[in-house]
């Protein structure tokens, strides 16, 4: 007979920014993200203040963990002092789980291409140096993440995730073939996202995780409204029906890859 532990059916939120809700209290996010069956939660930095709130709630709340960086919206604001203070906090707190976001935004950023490109291998570097993965942003910039990234290929300690992945199958083979990781959000539940359906369907689901991006991204049925990490149900259940296999399985191997990835426990 096997363990209750082994039957147990559980889905991590990949990606959240419990600091953007505005709708719920962190209490009630987690409490309602606990009773959906969600385990963990991975709180993301995108600014150094972001990151030092990712570190409170990962201190209050036992299933969240943090991650600390800074958002290429905010690259040119990323200097030694800000490297530093996340290099510190990375070092005194044992919830830091990864770096990021960090990548490359070309979307009504101001930021210049090279201030962007600075802070991302900062960023690359402090993952290596402390043996924890990063959480890449790239929103229009598939060509720009993947020169940079390609760089680390192979590097021992080198491991990073593709969050909220918006290419198409080409890319996300291209991605895979570089060792990234790749993460769905709520996107892969819109009826006009063909692309990032194409690329779930291509990959194996032993490079997936599933994120919610909450308060972004809301997944069908709620669209539009404010997101939360309660919904990432819905992004495993898309997937399940992509792949055409069971949510129990999505949400157990996704769940395991995170956990090996992330290191959690
Ligand atoms: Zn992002
Ligand atoms: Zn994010």
């Amino acid at each position: 007979m096997q363990t209750q532990e082994t039957n147990e059916i559980y889905l991590i939120d990949t990606h959240a920014h419990l600091d953007m809700i505005e709708k719920k209290t962190p209490e009630i996010i987690v409490k309602e993200a606990e009773n959906e069956n969600v385990k963990y939660i991975i709180n993301v930095g995108s600014s150094v203040e972001g990151s030092l709130k990712s570190v409170e709630f990962a201190k209050k709340f036992k299933s969240v963990f943090a991650t600390v960086g800074v958002h290429p919206h905010y690259a040119d604001k990323f200097t030694r002092k800000e490297e530093e203070s996340l290099d510190k906090l990375i070092k005194n707190n044992k919830k830091i789980v990864a770096v990021g976001e960090a990548g490359f935004d070309f979307y009504q950023n101001t930021v210049s291409k090279k201030d962007q490109e600075k802070t991302f291998i900062s960023h690359i570097e402090l993952a290596i140096k402390h043996g924890i993965p990063i959480a890449i942003h790239d929103r229009e910039a598939h060509k720009e993440t993947i020169n940079v990234l390609k760089n680390y290929t192979g590097l021992k300690n080198f491991k990073a995730v593709m969050h909220c992945f918006s290419g198409d199958a080409d890319f996300a083979l291209k991605c895979i073939g570089i060792g990234l990781y790749i993460s769905f959000t709520g996107v892969i539940t819109f009826k006009n996202a063909k692309m990032t359906k194409e690329a779930a369907k291509i990959i194996p689901l032993e490079k997936i995780f599933i994120e919610t991006d909450a308060p972004f991204l809301a997944p069908q049925p709620y669209r539009g409204h404010e997101n939360y990490p309660a919904y990432v149900k819905y992004i495993a259940r898309e997937i399940a029906q992509i792949k055409k296999i069971s949510v129990e399985e999505v949400a157990n191997i996704t769940s395991q890859n995170a956990i090996n990835f992330f290191n959690l426990l």
